[in-house]
């Protein structure tokens, strides 16, 4: 083993192969065949009713792959889901689909799914060896009862853990329920990327902890902060739809859009310019821009008095300072500051974006008020950047994952139950959740498919995917989405909602009252729309009247069939307006936004989301895996993205394995020349380095996280 002068970096003498795209022509042969033996085809057995054989039928149902909540259309073909398209009736995507959500098929027939309830048996307690075996639905149920019944009726209720996404619509209402009657259970809600800076920032400034809508269609004039709005920001389908429009030529003009970022990203390489700068320098950027707008009195619909405010906010972030840092010119900064806020376009006519996960540090919630305020001078708060359509997501923090990891390692949580999170694999290994896990007496996996928590778990209770299940989705305030299955379920498996209303039958008292007397989670899902149909407005027009009297009484049963039909529902949402908190003018920005220092290491890692794989759950995908990443045309594989200087520095070549080592660890990665990376950067991609999350993801590529 060779070692370099860095500290990060250290070439080690021996070679691994990674797969690129237009090199030799072995890795092209090796990449066209599969290492997986053919399967059997599961025979078509129990036909449902309105399968007309050869003639394929289309449900609509929302994606489950990612909290975005894209409307779907599922073609079926004698009775089996083939295809999945957008829906194009649905607000959030309009008849897009992401590469995400087409894979979500292989997730319905991953042949690595948990084929039906397992319990885990200790053979070997001193060696860590143990055994999954089979028992029926009943007795895993009753087992899941007993559990939960045992702690609640101890009064130690609160010494269970329910650990589930950030879920919406009548799967929120009904977890709700649950954990209040499983005696007061911490319920987190668990989402790698939750926009948690966006959502702090916005608390401190406006008081609402949200992810605003963006309207990209209407903004003249774009910039990101390193918002991957194309791949997976928030919503990457609706906004790809909505950066469609704005990019259209409209009266002899095309807007403009500017990406500045670390690394760049397939979003990057779609803009009208991209910007490097060092990383966690994207909101001193945004400040330096604001201190412009306002010294140049630019700012578009703000009292004289908040400009003051503002201005003493960004004092100290002038063009000049935040160039030597950010490595953008100071020119290159007022530039943009002028052309954000164009008088000659009004207020409200441009959009700054924020808080792409790969450039979420440390001073990420600072780098979001930045943009914030931004978008707070040039007027376009209430216009394109919009509280009323705001995103649903109530994710918990990573601040609640360390204090239930503390929980757990302190004995305080007896039982965990997850349902189709996997906290093992995502959580960075500085918080060692798979330790604190090891420390809790008993777990129990909701989760369909295996993966690196569903490894820790003592019983699997595998749930239906979504393309199986009924349910609804409410991704944005006003947008209700609805799930249907598509086809019977491939294993034997059950719906979650269905458990936990068997739970909370079976465990009675009071609490009982909140959960159906008869019939699981589709009556459930059905009075829950049944009470949320809207009322006709009174009329009081003679002619109305008459119109309203002829007209058929509106029934649940027409509702609900064409809310089905369609997908789901919109209600039209109040706008909100917002103001700035007078608190924030006593914070010290400035100092917050200023980047940590590097210590002693020589490189700074971004790790950044896989435009397919996303924090990780679309690995296990072989469509994924084999459709090349956009920008570097990797299959198969993650590597350790470094410029050729970097690579000349530290004496490695492209496809040389290195061992990246920082203060959270070390992993041995391949290296891949990307030109496209700011000074002092190195890059990887979140979503690989699984080892066991089935035949197709494990052992590709390192986790960075
Ligand atoms: S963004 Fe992609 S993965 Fe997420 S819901 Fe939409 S289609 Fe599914």
């Amino acid at each position: 083993m060779k070692q370099d002068n860095s500290s990060l970096v250290e070439v080690v003498e021996r070679r691994t192969f990674l797969k690129v795209l237009g090199s030799a022509g072995p890795a092209m042969a090796i990449s066209a065949c599969s290492p997986v033996p053919p399967e059997k085809i599961i025979p078509f057995v129990t036909p449902p009713e309105d399968v007309i054989p050869g003639v394929a039928t289309w449900y609509a149902s929302v994606c489950g792959e990612c909290p975005a909540g894209c409307g779907t259309l599922v073609r079926t073909r004698e009775g089996r889901a083939v295809k999945v398209e957008g829906n194009p009736e649905h607000p959030v995507n309009r008849g897009g689909l992401c590469v995400r959500g087409q894979s979500s098929l292989q997730g319905l027939y991953n042949p690595d799914r948990i084929p039906g309830p397992q319990r885990r048996r200790v053979t070997n307690a001193a060696a860590g060896q143990s055994v999954l075996e089979t028992l029926p639905w009943d007795d895993a149920q009753q087992e899941l009862i007993d559990r939960v019944q045992t702690l609640r009726d101890a009064g130690r209720g609160d010494r269970i853990a329910v650990i589930t996404p950030p879920l919406t619509g009548t799967m929120a209402a009904l977890t709700s329920a649950w954990v209040e009657a499983l005696g007061g259970a911490r319920w987190i809600r668990y989402e790698p990327f939750a926009y948690e800076a966006i959502r702090e920032s916005n608390q401190q400034l406006f008081g609402r902890a949200e992810v605003p809508r963006y309207d990209f269609a209407n903004a003249d004039c774009l910039i990101s902060f390193g918002a991957d709005f194309l791949e997976t920001f928030s919503s990457p389908v609706g906004y790809a739809r909505d950066h469609a429009g704005q990019r259209r030529v409209r009266n002899g003009e095309k807007a403009r859009f500017v990406q500045i970022e670390p690394r760049l990203s397939m979003t990057g390489a779609s803009a009208d310019e991209w910007h490097a700068v060092s990383p966690e320098t994207e909101g001193l950027v945004a400040a330096a821009m604001v201190q412009t707008i306002i010294g140049e009195q630019r700012a578009q619909g703000v009292p004289p008095e908040t400009q003051a405010q503002i201005a003493a906010l960004v004092a100290s972030t002038s063009p000049e300072r935040v160039a030597a840092t950010s490595g953008l010119s100071a020119n290159t900064i007022r530039a943009l500051a002028r052309e954000f806020s164009d008088p000659a376009r009004g207020p409200g006519h441009s959009l700054a974006v924020g808080g792409g996960v790969g450039v979420s540090g440390a001073n990420a919630t600072a780098a979001q008020s930045a943009v914030t305020l931004l978008n707070y001078v040039a007027g376009n708060i209430g216009a394109t950047v919009d509280f009323g359509a705001a995103s649903t997501l109530d994710a918990s923090t990573y601040a609640d994952m360390r204090a239930l990891g503390e929980s757990m390692r302190s004995g305080a949580i007896e039982l965990a139950v997850i349902y189709n999170v996997n906290p093992v694999f995502s959580m960075p290994g500085e918080a060692d959740f798979t330790g604190s896990l090891a420390d809790v007496p008993f777990v129990i996996s909701l989760s369909s498919l295996p993966d690196e928590t569903t490894g820790h778990a003592d019983l699997l209770l595998p749930t239906h995917t979504p393309l199986e299940s009924w349910g609804d989705s409410n991704p944005q305030r006003g947008v209700y989405g609805l799930l249907q299955p598509t086809m019977q379920p491939v294993f034997d498996t059950r719906h979650a909602g269905d458990l936990m209303i068997a739970v909370g039958r079976a465990l009675g008292g009071e609490t009982a009252a909140n959960f159906p007397r008869r019939g699981g989670f589709y009556r459930y899902l059905r009075d829950t729309w049944e009470a949320m149909q809207p009322t006709p407005e009174p009329v009081t027009d003679a002619a109305d009247v008459e119109a309203e009297t002829a007209a058929e009484e509106p029934d649940f049963e027409t509702y609900w069939a064409d809310a089905l039909r369609r997908g789901g529902t919109t209600v039209a949402v109040a706008p909100v307006a917002v103001e700035l908190r007078p608190g924030v003018f006593n914070t010290d920005l400035a100092g917050a936004l200023s980047p940590p220092g590097r210590a002693s290491r020589s490189h700074v890692l971004v790790a950044y989301p896989s435009l397919h794989f996303f924090d990780g759950r679309g690995a296990n995908r072989p469509w994924l895996q084999e459709i090349p990443e956009p920008l570097l045309k990797t299959t198969w594989g993650t590597g350790i993205e470094m410029t050729a200087e970097t690579a000349n520095a530290i004496g490695a070549e492209e496809g040389q394995l290195v061992a990246v080592e920082s203060d959270h660890g070390q992993v041995d990665a391949s290296v891949l020349i990307n030109p496209h990376l700011a000074d002092g950067v190195v890059a990887m991609a979140i979503g690989q380095g699984h080892t066991n999350f089935g035949r197709y993801a494990d052992g590709r590529g390192v986790n960075p996280t």
